[in-house]
């Protein structure tokens, strides 16, 4: 780290603190700040606005809070995440810890008040034992922020020139700008993954051209199944969440790493996405979703989410033919 990224840091951290209490949420203000040299995108947590105009925010979706969390809406709302760096007023959470990796974010900055509140005392069991082992397996420096002293303490610094592992590359293909195409690689894929959880969307490179973007489940970036040890901690994850990235969530950071744009009308899911993934995706626009096997899920919980956002007309599933 040079003295000039710290000194945007500083820049960063105070525009998140700036915006903080503009978060809806009553009692879980966050918000955070993704920077490089050109931009710096700001972000609460929020809910998304079809969850407020139909559902309301008192309801659980399965089993995953309403909310977009902070980090991850950055990153949606960023142009391109590939190599920048995130202030955030509190420490992350485990899912948000594997969409920063996957985004392609090479630093985090957490405001030292955040190690103060409350909230930290509920949280540090996993900000300890999953998320710094998540982002410390992929490489990324994660450093604590004191503005007010332009202080810097480091919390994890990566090797230099670590190469984290990294499971199942992501496909991808030409595909026209026309639903006849997409329909035409879907049933492609559909043969090739026979069986195996993905997601294929259509994605726009920065000059117009379109392409499809096909994404696996797999372990987070910096865990292998080619490794014993990965694989003892991958099946017996020993708390709530996992070390699994799903393939949605996946596709929607990978999208934002390359600085592309999805189009959210054509979206194809083998299976019922988690109840964090279907949230994470009404903050990507996504109202309409095709489904290979609308039954199929990870748990069942996830089905009850599928239910709630399907009667209520947030998301229309539409089952693969
Ligand atoms: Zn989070």
């Amino acid at each position: 780290m040079t003295k000039q990224d710290h000194m945007r840091a500083f820049e960063a951290m105070q525009k998140a603190v700036d915006i903080v209490n503009t978060s809806p949420h009553p009692t879980h203000k966050i918000s955070s700040a993704l920077f490089n040299d050109e931009f710096i995108q700001c972000a609460t947590n929020y809910w998304p606005q079809p969850i407020l105009d139909k559902i309301g925010t008192d309801q659980r979706i399965g089993n995953s809070s309403s909310t977009i969390h902070a980090e991850t809406a950055a990153i949606l709302l960023s142009p391109k995440t590939q190599g920048s760096s995130i202030c955030i007023t509190d420490p992350f959470c485990p899912n948000c810890a594997k969409n920063i990796v996957e985004a392609g974010i090479e630093t985090i900055y957490i405001d030292h008040k955040g190690f103060e509140k409350k909230f930290w005392e509920k949280s540090s069991g996993h900000f300890n034992n999953m998320s710094m082992e998540i982002v410390a397996k992929a490489g990324i420096n994660v450093y604590e922020i004191h503005r007010k002293e332009k202080k810097i303490i480091p919390i994890f610094e990566a090797p230099l020139n670590y190469n984290p592992p990294e499971d199942s590359p992501i496909q991808i293909e030409p595909c026209p700008d026309s639903q006849g195409a997409f329909y035409t690689l879907v049933r492609d894929m559909v043969q090739q993954y026979h069986n195996r959880k993905f997601v294929t969307a259509m994605v726009e490179k920065p000059d117009g051209s379109t392409f499809s973007m096909t994404v696996r489940v797999h372990p987070v970036i910096g865990y292998t199944i080619q490794n014993d040890h990965d694989i003892e901690i991958i099946t017996n994850p020993g708390q709530k969440y996992s070390y699994i990235q799903e393939p949605a969530n996946r596709l929607l950071m990978n999208i934002k790493r390359q600085g592309y744009k999805l189009r959210p009308e054509y979206i194809f899911c083998s299976q019922v996405p988690t109840s964090r993934e279907l949230v994470n995706m009404l903050g990507a626009d996504i109202s309409k979703i095709l489904i290979g096997e609308p039954f199929k899920v990870r748990h069942e919980s996830d089905l009850d989410a599928k239910k709630i956002l399907e009667k209520n007309g947030v998301i229309e599933f539409i089952p693969w033919v």
